[in-house]
């Protein structure tokens, strides 16, 4: 087994050379060796079953591992019931097309922490209302697909390590997904050396056991941040950090099985493929 690398969206490349559907990412994907995508309803869940069906379909046939980012409006620590509803709605509908698609990871943000700003609080209305969305998972049947909380690069963010941890706890259908360039940004800089990844791993195998840091799932690209934390994605191209290499060098020495999901702006396919070239020459 191999850690798997691929794009978070649709590429800029994959429209230059004539592609408009996303039904067409997985045979381009292949075409360039990779093995993941995320498939974005970051905007809103708008797609439809017969595409979303085609997508999973195609994504079976080419050996492409799909995960889904769901809508940005998810807000856990909300005290508007109207939003409460709302985050709920979000979290079925994606299942919903994870299954259509036979998507087996839905990534999510926590949200903000909400008036007053106070993070325990907020994270105890977080679990609260989660706990709610995981019950009526269940009721519903939409069991199965993995849900994860990500590592948020801002302040003012719900979703440090910790944080993602504390949801995690709450059910084995939940795992974290780990962003090394939001976390590079919240903590000014600190994933850097392959000391600082390895705590990472460390920290989540503690917490949650050695499979979990195994296979964790992974968004990475370069980032500027400010005090406040995450400005701005970068490429591979661009003098921002986290490095790669460590991260990569960490995987490989403890051949993890991670996936991958590149964030860069508008060439995270390609530099998937530049991850992944420099991950495979690492295991030789
Ligand atoms: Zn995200």
């Amino acid at each position: 087994m191999f850690a798997q690398f691929g794009p978070a969206g649709n590429p800029d490349a994959f429209y230059e050379a004539g592609f408009k559907a996303s039904a067409d990412m997985p045979e381009w994907l292949a075409s360039l060796k990779l093995g993941a995508y995320e498939y974005q309803c970051s905007r809103g869940v708008n797609v439809r079953q017969p595409t979303a069906e085609l997508v999973g379909e195609q994504a079976k046939r080419y050996g492409i591992k799909l995960s889904i980012h769901a809508p940005y409006y998810i807000s856990l620590a909300t005290e508007d019931e109207t939003i409460a509803a709302n985050t709920q709605r979000h979290f079925l509908r994606s299942l919903e097309v994870a299954q259509w698609m036979g998507a087996e990871r839905i990534v999510f943000h926590i949200g903000g922490p909400g008036k007053g700003n106070d993070r325990r609080q907020a994270m105890e209305r977080a679990k609260r209302l989660f706990a709610r969305v995981l019950e009526q998972v269940d009721r519903q049947g939409l069991t199965g697909p993995l849900l994860l909380p990500e590592t948020m690069g801002k302040q003012n963010q719900l979703g440090s390590l910790d944080e993602v941890l504390e949801l995690c706890k709450m059910s084995a259908y939940v795992r974290p997904a780990v962003d090394f360039g939001h976390l590079h940004a919240v903590s000014g800089g600190g994933c850097t050396t392959s000391e600082e990844f390895a705590a990472v791993f460390d920290k989540i195998a503690g917490a949650l056991g050695k499979e979990a840091a195994q296979n964790l799932h992974i968004h990475f690209s370069r980032i500027e941040f400010t005090k406040a934390g995450e400005k701005r994605h970068w490429t591979l191209a661009d003098p921002f950090g986290p490095p790669h290499e460590p991260l990569l060098a960490v995987i490989a020495e403890r051949r993890y099985t991670p996936r991958i999901i590149s964030e860069s702006a508008g060439t995270q396919a390609q530099d998937a493929k530049t991850m992944q070239d420099f991950y495979r020459a690492l295991l030789k």
